[in-house]
């Protein structure tokens, strides 16, 4: 089995050294341990570097997102008639500031999401609670981002079960397997999203008929900042983050992601967590 190790050392001359450690141990065909085969090199330097780097991007993140926060609001609010009825000209420019700025934020969370979880410092509270109704908030959340690309959104198949997740989290993986479907949907298209249970575990999908995802691309689809790089996707707007950050939610909800998708004719994102009443499931079924 393949092992990867972080650790301190003290070196001889009394300063700490960050050593990283890769590797993989050999055995027979007993199971005995015959050695160890790998590398230990001083990441001292890799290290003050990846923190440098990520308090950057946090503070940037920081610092960019309260004034945008504020030309969201003020925008929102010209748009929306608070200050009285626009020229149809300067109503449409205003939509398309809205929305830009909109893409923006999204894209700075992201980046602040993911430097929170590679950081471990992201917060994550499971409550025990009816899935369903998390089901129903995300489709209405992406309800206008899926209209503006003429995609009618329905629920599927619903199993009546309870999870132990985090809300807030939750939706945002949903958000995002409802806003790519939606993104990468052809207009009159339908998205489904559905929650099978089986198994004490439920699935949790969004099936599209969409553009698809190419065989080579899909070992990468997870990875953080990829995008499949077809003219279709560089007209779309995005970070190539929502699929690693879900993976790393999902996974901090004990639970695990994935997909099935074929060129051309749709995908399938699904997002498994464990059941918190399948023990009452299982018992009420045996009576
Ligand atoms: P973003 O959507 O911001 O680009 P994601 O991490 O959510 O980033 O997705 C990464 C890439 O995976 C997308 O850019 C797209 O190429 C591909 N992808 C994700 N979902 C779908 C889908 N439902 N259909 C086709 N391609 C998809």
């Amino acid at each position: 089995p393949n092992f990867e190790l972080s650790y301190r050392l003290i070196h001889a001359n009394g300063h700490q050294v960050q050593v990283r450690e890769k590797g993989r141990g050999e055995f027979d065909k007993d199971g005995q341990l015959l050695g160890f085969d790998g590398f230990i090199w001083d990441a001292t330097e890799q290290a003050r570097v990846e923190q440098m780097k990520s308090q950057f991007v946090s503070t940037v993140s920081h610092e960019l997102r309260t004034p945008l926060t504020a030309i969201i609001g003020s925008l929102k609010l010209i748009h929306g008639g608070a200050l009285g009825q626009l020229p149809d000209s300067m109503q449409s420019l205003l939509g398309v500031a809205v929305q830009n700025s909109e893409t923006l934020h999204r894209l700075i969370n992201d980046l602040l999401d993911m430097d929170k979880l590679t950081a471990g410092k992201l917060q994550i509270e499971l409550v025990r609670q009816p899935l369903e109704p998390l089901l129903q908030q995300a489709l209405q959340l992406n309800q206008s981002y899926a209209a503006q690309y003429d995609v009618r959104q329905q629920l599927g198949q619903v199993d009546a079960v309870e999870v132990d997740v985090d809300a807030q989290r939750l939706g945002q993986v949903l958000a995002n397997y409802l806003s790519n479907a939606a993104k990468f949907s052809n207009a009159g298209d339908a998205i489904t999203l559905s929650a099978v249970a089986d198994n004490g575990w439920v699935e949790i999908s969004v099936e599209d008929r969409g553009i698809g995802i190419p065989e080579q691309e899909q070992p990468r689809i997870f990875d953080k900042f990829f995008q499949v790089d077809s003219s279709n996707t560089r007209k779309h707007a995005g970070s190539g983050l929502g699929l690693a950050i879900s993976r790393e939610l999902a996974r901090r909800m004990g639970g695990e992601v994935g997909f099935a998708s074929t060129a051309g004719v749709g995908s399938r994102f699904w997002i498994r967590l464990p059941v918190a009443n399948a023990r009452a499931d299982d018992l009420r079924q045996l009576h």
